[in-house]
């Protein structure tokens, strides 16, 4: 019998939170974002969900060469562009978009020969100050571009810096100012765009987190009005109970004294599972359908919660870590973070199943 962890993954999830970008930013196609395996999901789970899009966007070669295998006929977007002259060779077999956001990598261009002109998306830096040219820089680097016999069809793109808290007209600005003259399709907005900035949806949005059900800024709250639905459950079970006299404390460096007598549910679920340690007394979880709390340390294999409010709760009690009803980002937030780092840190000893969510549909398991 392994430990009663598991994580689910929901592709009906993903399928509807696509159509809702469809419907956010309607004339817009979407590149669906799925670096770094997915955000934690995986790839070849997630997969079959993403038909609707219209192109794909990660950024290791390798998963944009799985991509392919798995038989994705539609554009792949580097969005980090190649790293080496090889990987141009890469992009030109398996037919990839690369991201061009500095003049090394241009030179790797220049130097190519590839068996047919390779797309790209010329990246603009209009105030990130991650990757990019600069605004002033930006129309040189387009006549470079196209000058380029490896070279096809060019893009524009930016990414912003603040699309989750409201203040990105001026790299908007920015950027058309500078894009003025320059013929291509526009690509500018990610998923806080893609929820609050119409005016940055233009000819293709990029839309990562929000295909998760997870918030764009790290606060649950930010969400509740765009029926997102979670695309991961991380779940387990109560294997052992406690009943604490007032004055007992619980767990490592002892930090939660019991105010009065109190059951206490132990969850098979810990931070070497990729549950956040820094989650402290009074983060949400859901045990045997009540929410409650977590209270003391979480330590690598267990957490600890307070049975309280599920007076049925019992050894082998269901418990929602984070999911449809506790969302991901009231377990980070609390922790510090984002529900984003906490997808990507979902740990390799979890087994994952994957279920179209629909009743009656069959569970495939992978490991
Ligand atoms: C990760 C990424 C995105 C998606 O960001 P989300 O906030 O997850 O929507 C879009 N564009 C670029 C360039 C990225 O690196």
């Amino acid at each position: 019998m392994p430990r009663p962890i598991s994580a689910r993954i929901h592709l009906d999830a993903i399928r509807h939170n696509l159509q809702l970008v469809r419907r956010t930013a309607a004339s817009s196609r979407v590149w669906a974002v799925i670096k770094a395996n997915a955000y934690g999901h995986g790839i070849e789970r997630i997969y079959p969900a993403l038909g609707e899009a219209d192109g794909i966007a990660l950024l290791d070669l390798d998963e944009a060469v799985r991509v392919r295998e798995l038989g994705w006929t539609k554009p792949v977007l580097l969005l980090e562009g190649v790293f080496e002259p090889k990987d141009i060779e890469t992009a030109d077999r398996h037919r990839l978009t690369v991201t061009v956001h500095c003049d090394d990598q241009l030179d790797m261009l220049k130097a190519a020969r590839p068996r047919e002109r390779i797309g790209v998306q010329l990246k603009m830096n209009s105030g990130m100050n991650r990757l990019g040219y600069r605004p002033a820089e930006f129309e040189r680097a387009w006549e470079r571009t196209s000058s380029i016999d490896a070279i096809g069809q060019i893009g524009l793109m930016s990414h912003f810096a603040n699309a989750d808290d409201g203040a990105i007209d001026w790299q908007i600005d920015e950027f058309d100012a500078a894009t003025r003259n320059l013929p291509g399709t526009r690509s500018l907005s990610n998923s806080a765009a893609v929820l609050w900035h119409p005016r940055a949806h233009r000819d293709w949005v990029r839309p990562g987190t929000i295909l998760y059900g997870a918030s764009p800024t790290g606060c649950a709250r930010h969400i509740e009005g765009f029926s997102l639905r979670a695309a991961m459950s991380l779940e387990s079970r109560i294997i052992g109970v406690q009943t604490l006299a007032a004055g007992e404390t619980i767990g490592y460096g002892r930090t939660f004294t019991a105010d009065r007598a109190m059951r206490i549910g132990v969850v098979a679920c810990g931070y070497a599972d990729g549950y956040p340690r820094h989650a402290p007394t009074g983060t949400p979880v859901m045990v045997d359908g009540v929410r409650t709390r977590i209270v003391g340390r979480v330590s690598m294999d267990m957490l600890t919660v307070d049975l309280t409010p599920c007076a049925a709760a019992d050894i082998g009690s269901p418990v929602e870590l984070w999911g449809e009803h506790v969302k991901v980002d009231e377990v980070a937030e609390p922790a510090g973070t984002i529900g984003y780092e906490l997808l990507c840190a979902l740990a390799r000893r979890v087994p994952v199943s994957v279920g179209a969510g629909v009743p009656g549909d069959a569970e495939v398991h992978s490991a």
